[in-house]
């Protein structure tokens, strides 16, 4: 078996995770990389940082693939003194491209937001927002449902997802009540405030998405206060919603490249990307503070 070049693994990419399925915004694809060189080894991350740069190239890989992209704006400048072109000029030194598939992963079928809901085992999966032209389940997001008579709450999908996503330092958060009994929750990896009304529409009564900033999050907690209180919101971290993807997006490239006879090894990064570190608790455990900011 031969080795592919990096366009065969560009290639096979964008078959997993077409490149047409993203976001108007978003930039997928290779940024770095000279598409006839041989890759031996892929490694896949999240995030193009440092930490991971510093992984792919100390660890001898010859493909980086990533989630998030490496250069999501123009860019007139690769000057090596700042701190995308020093990467650019690291990748190109260590002869490492760099590819990544962004919404057109979040979107996939198999993809980013799929593997968030497999968290939850629940039914009947539908995209929170569907990709036009998209075969069908492709989108963002995911809506899905807890089978009839099952019951669960808000806290009880908080604490199943504290318990299967890899532990950062944010844990999980509810803002709303813990006691709300769920019947339909709706998933998006990544930042999900722009969702909102996809979300009210969608009428799940609870919706799990990361970085949920202090005014969206409390506009939208009065807005459903103004209704029927839902959807109850809990935020999980980034780093931790997405990295589920890491492990099946490496088994699917394995798979396609195995398949066109392809000889090349692919790993998971060990990297944490997740920004936060340490946290500093103010009291005792409480799962509820909508009584106050008062301390017990
Ligand atoms: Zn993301």
């Amino acid at each position: 078996m031969t080795h592919p070049t990096v366009s065969d693994v560009v290639r096979a990419c964008d078959a997993l995770w077409p490149p047409e399925y993203a976001e108007s915004w978003d930039t997928v694809g290779l940024a770095v990389g000279d598409p006839t060189a041989e890759v031996r080894r892929i490694l896949v991350a999240l995030d193009p940082v440092d930490a991971d740069l510093d992984e792919a190239i100390a660890g001898g890989y010859d493909f980086l693939l990533t989630h998030h992209p490496l250069l999501l704006r123009g860019v007139t400048s690769v000057h090596a003194g700042t701190l995308k072109g020093g990467a650019v000029h690291a990748l190109v030194r260590a002869g490492v491209a760099a590819f990544n598939a962004h919404t057109n992963a979040d979107s996939a079928v198999g993809g980013v937001s799929d593997a968030l809901a497999d968290v939850l085992d629940l039914q009947d999966r539908r995209p929170l927002v569907g990709t036009p032209g998209a075969p069908e389940g492709t989108g963002l997001g995911r809506v899905t449902t807890v089978p009839a008579g099952a019951s669960a709450t808000v806290l009880s999908v908080a604490r199943t997802l504290a318990a299967e996503l890899p532990p950062t330092i944010t844990g999980v958060r509810i803002a709303g009540d813990p006691e709300a009994p769920v019947s339909t929750v709706a998933v998006l990896g990544g930042a999900g405030d722009s969702l909102f009304d996809a979300v009210r529409a969608s009428g799940a009564e609870v919706y799990v998405t990361s970085d949920l900033r202090h005014h969206p999050a409390t506009e939208a907690r009065d807005t459903a206060a103004r209704g029927n209180g839902t959807p109850h919101l809990i935020d999980i971290s980034h780093w931790a919603a997405e990295s589920l993807w890491l492990e099946p997006a490496a088994d699917a490239l394995s798979a396609a490249l195995d398949a066109n006879g392809f000889d090349v090894g692919i790993e998971v990064s060990r990297t944490v990307s997740d920004a936060w570190t340490v946290r500093i608790d103010q009291g005792t455990e409480r799962t509820d503070f909508t009584g106050g900011a008062g301390r017990e």
